[in-house]
């Protein structure tokens, strides 16, 4: 199995990446935001506890989003591979993942880091919270409080996997082809695998 934690800031470009990996890989995407998103829009009383801390800019509780994790694997056997978007976000959350792929004999292939500074961030979200309808993507400060709780909270999950020599970091600022193809180059010389059969040539897939 391929497993590729894509890792960064929000506004970093991992949602726009994950999309054209899965083309490439074949691979099934697991965003915990979106999930979580969808708790929401189903009203749930677990989208309704997790709104309040999201609009806050706010972590939502380690077991939630482990638990969210370990639901869809147990649904996705048949899978080759997976795209970790937004997860893990804390050390715990990352020792849970390597536990939870052991159940299945896999483990995370590499994970990789989309660097971008604040204030290019900042405007990616304020630019995105136009369209996306997104309550945490509307205010400046509360984008700012998302940026600040990934520099005290999540920054530390890098040095899990460099511990474990997984760790690669990558400019996020640029064209994103260009990105792609950088990410593409990472995963294939960690897990020298063909593409997937029914995935996509990375010069097929666009943007
Ligand atoms: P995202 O779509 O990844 O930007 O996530 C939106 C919001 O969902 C975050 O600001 C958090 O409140 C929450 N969230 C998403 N993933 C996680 C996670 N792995 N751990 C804790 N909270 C999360």
């Amino acid at each position: 199995m391929l497993n590729i934690v894509l890792f960064g800031p929000p506004g970093a470009g991992k949602g726009t990446q994950s999309q054209k990996l899965i083309a490439r890989y074949n691979l099934v995407h697991l965003s915990t935001g979106d999930l979580l998103r969808s708790q929401i829009a189903q009203g749930t009383e677990l989208g309704l506890h997790a709104k309040k801390l999201m609009d806050e800019g706010l972590l939502v509780p380690d077991e939630v989003v482990i638990g969210m994790i370990e639901t869809q694997l147990a649904g996705n056997t048949d899978a080759a591979g997976f795209i970790f978007d937004g997860f893990p976000r804390t050390v715990p959350q990352a020792a849970s993942l390597d536990e939870l792929t052991q159940r299945y004999d896999t483990g995370v292939s590499c994970m990789i880091a989309l660097e971008v500074a604040e204030e290019e961030l900042v405007k990616r979200l304020l630019e995105r919270g136009k369209t996306s309808g997104r309550p945490d993507d509307q205010d400046e400060a509360k984008i700012r409080k998302r940026v600040s709780v990934y520099n005290n909270e999540t920054a530390q999950v890098a040095s899990y996997y460099a511990g474990q020599g997984k760790f690669h970091g990558l400019n996020g600022i640029g064209a994103i082809d260009d990105i792609f193809s950088q990410i593409c180059r990472i995963i294939d010389a960690n897990q020298p695998v063909a593409p997937v059969s029914g995935g996509l040539a990375a010069d097929e897939v666009k943007a």
